[in-house]
């Protein structure tokens, strides 16, 4: 199967501004940026989106949480934060590789568009 877009960053096919990675997940700035700070976290197992996880996924979809709220501090982001999953067409999701996006730098609104 053709590796996702996000497969070729985490295996360094495509470049990115990689600001973590282990052997778990990446994060890279993301290339359209919708807060001063937006960085993308994924999973290197190319997981489409969160509705096709399984419950075998539990520990990854922890760890990838966690790895989101430990890169947004070391991004200096104290005051706050958004974390976003997009799913499906509704849902905004562009890319069919399961992505939390951290957003901050700004106040965040609400609801969201
Ligand atoms: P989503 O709409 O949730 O699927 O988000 C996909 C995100 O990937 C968008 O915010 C895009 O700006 C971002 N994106 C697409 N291509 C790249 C790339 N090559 N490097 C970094 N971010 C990307």
């Amino acid at each position: 199967m053709e590796k996702t877009l996000f497969q070729k960053i985490c295996d360094k096919e495509l470049s990115a501004q990689v600001v973590y990675e282990d052997a778990d997940v990446v994060a890279f700035r993301d290339i359209n940026p919708q807060a001063p700070t937006h960085v993308l976290i994924v999973p290197r197992k190319p997981i489409a989106r969160i509705a096709e996880a399984d419950a075998g996924d539990a520990g990854l979809l922890g760890r990838l949480l966690l790895k989101a709220a430990e890169v947004a501090r070391t991004l200096g982001l104290e005051r706050g934060f958004r974390l976003v999953v997009n799913n499906g067409p509704d849902g905004g999701e562009a890319v069919p590789h399961l992505h939390v996006h951290i957003l901050g730098g700004r106040p965040m609104q609400w609801p969201p568009g």
